[in-house]
């Protein structure tokens, strides 16, 4: 993270807990809460762990050519949360899914399928995930 992105990440962790904290129900309180806030932004060291979104397994592809195909299998696939179409063939037996999506429950995969998405899936971690593209 550039210093600018750093600075600009911590001015706005600083606002948002300013936002949470100075509440009508703490409003005795604002200038102690204020000094407290900046005293923990001056005394403590901010680091933030940059998550990076392609790197070995984890890469986000672009799924454009899949979208819409009937040809193909109707499942989603997560794409680290970009979603997108399965790229698979669809088997004529396995009711639009490809071999692999229909033996992993079809209609019951956790992610949904093109037709339908499962807004808050749950893996079988219990994780819950959320898209990137509402
Ligand atoms: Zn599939």
């Amino acid at each position: 993270m550039n210093k600018y992105y750093f600075e600009f990440v911590l001015q706005k962790l600083k606002q948002d807990s300013k936002d949470v904290l100075l509440i009508e129900e703490n409003s005795e309180n604002t200038d102690i809460i204020l000094k407290e806030i900046e005293l923990y932004f001056t005394t403590n060291t901010i680091t933030f762990n940059e998550v990076c979104i392609s790197s070995g397994t984890h890469q986000v592809r672009n799924r454009d050519a899949y979208q819409d195909k009937v040809n193909k299998c109707k499942a989603l696939v997560w794409n680290e949360g970009y979603g997108g179409q399965c790229s698979r063939s669809s088997n004529s037996d396995c009711n639009g899914f490809c071999k692999t999506h229909f033996r992993k429950g079809g209609h019951d995969w956790w992610l949904g399928t093109v037709e339908q998405r499962i807004e808050r899936p749950v893996d079988s971690n219990g994780k819950i995930h959320y898209w990137i593209k509402e």
